[in-house]
């Protein structure tokens, strides 16, 4: 079934499929009056498109970008952390708020306790709203089960929930999230044991850590990281959000996909990102959630760094799974422009899931397509909140 959009201002018309920086990062490729001809669930031609198709989309000097791309999200938990947010805005202290059970603890305890069908139910939901903002492919992390059993169960939800989902969901086993119990025995089960049964049941999924004073440290998750390597897996860190441990340059040494966070990060982290082939993905919700504080997106553009923006969508620092929405935080709070989040959100972020057939709209990639209802692409990181697409296309199939 072949589908012609006609007359669209087309971003990242033609672009290779490959992370953009520096230069590459500003341009946005913007066909400002471009067809795009779908066949098979593939773009086939982007420019002057003579002829028709079965069906015809009259774009009439719209926006339309390649479908978003979520490359960071915790979509899969159960439970609330409404209260504790309250308790935090009326002043509570955090420390407090954890030793009454809350923190990212109660999220482990709700979602060990949901059962498979709730947990594949509560992430759907999430992956229908970020679909209707735009997103067609979607990172989702496990890591509120730390035990072997409960991260499977996670992983197991989440490629159920994937299996409905007209885009792409792509797991990722964020196994070094937090520290429960005794911590040498936590990291040693976690290296030995979890690690392994992830590797058994999902082979070369991506591996991730949270390193920070109080949860993972530098060297346990280097550890972690070098075990996972050494099985072929793909390594992802959190790091830098809070504190500068040099986990960002231990983790570009190991040759990590990316460093996500960065929010404390300094000169010397930029400059160790710039000089390599890890990304750095900027995740402003939390910021904006949070405390007010980014990460230092404008150096790390002008150093010339491959950079993504995600929303990082999770129940404690990320209430919203909406990409335009993590843009807008992007240019605002890290210095991004509007064409530059949008590449970050794009064809960037494709690169740091591994996905080489996406995020651009050039003949053979994959059509995961947003048509919107606006005529300036930078709308997508000016406006606050209340811009939707009026059509999303997952693989050449209208989806919404
Ligand atoms: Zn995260």
């Amino acid at each position: 079934v072949s589908l012609l959009i006609r007359g669209a201002r087309v971003v990242l018309a033609n672009a290779p499929a490959a992370p953009r920086r520096g230069a590459a990062l500003r341009d946005a490729m913007v066909l400002p009056c471009g067809d795009v001809l779908i066949e098979g669930g593939r773009i086939v031609e982007v420019g002057s498109v003579r002829g028709g198709a079965a069906r015809v989309i009259e774009a009439g000097g719209r926006v339309l970008t390649p479908g978003l791309v979520d490359c960071h999200t915790h979509a899969c938990w159960a439970g609330s952390r409404i209260d504790e947010w309250e308790r935090k805005l009326t002043g509570v202290p955090y420390l407090e708020i954890l030793k009454a059970g809350g923190g990212i603890m109660s999220t482990v305890r709700a979602t060990r306790g949901a059962g498979h069908a709730a947990l594949v139910e509560l992430t759907s939901k999430r992956l229908g709203r970020m679909l209707r903002a735009g997103t067609t492919t979607v990172e989702v992390k496990s890591g509120y089960g730390l035990t072997g059993d409960a991260e499977l169960g996670m992983l197991r939800a989440i490629a159920a929930a994937g299996a409905g989902f007209p885009g792409t969901v792509v797991p990722t086993a964020l196994l070094g999230h937090a520290i429960e119990g005794e911590e040498r025995a936590f990291v040693a089960g976690t290296i030995g044991g979890t690690l392994d049964a992830v590797h058994a049941e999902f082979p070369g999924i991506a591996v991730d850590a949270y390193c920070e004073t109080g949860a993972w440290s530098v060297a346990s998750t280097v550890a972690l990281m070098a075990r996972a390597r050494s099985l072929g897996h793909v390594l992802r860190v959190h790091t830098d959000q809070f504190n500068a441990l040099g986990m960002v340059q231990e983790a570009v040494r190991l040759g990590a996909r990316s460093v996500d966070h960065l929010e404390a990060s300094g000169d010397g982290e930029i400059e160790a990102i710039a000089g390599s082939e890890t990304a750095a993905v900027l995740l402003p919700i939390c910021g904006m959630h949070l405390d007010g504080r980014y990460a230092r997106g404008r150096a790390l553009a002008d150093a010339g760094a491959v950079i993504a923006v995600a929303t990082n969508h999770n129940p404690g620092s990320a209430p919203s799974g909406s990409m335009p929405v993590a843009m807008g935080a992007a240019v605002r709070g890290c210095g991004l422009t509007a064409r530059e989040a949008i590449v970050a959100g794009t064809v960037n972020a494709a690169w740091v899931l591994g996905l080489g057939d996406r995020g651009v709209v050039t003949p053979g990639a994959r059509a995961d397509l947003a048509l919107w209802d606006i005529d300036d692409e930078r709308e997508l990181g000016y406006r606050i909140g209340d811009l939707a697409p009026s059509h999303v296309m997952c693989g050449g199939e209208i989806a919404c």
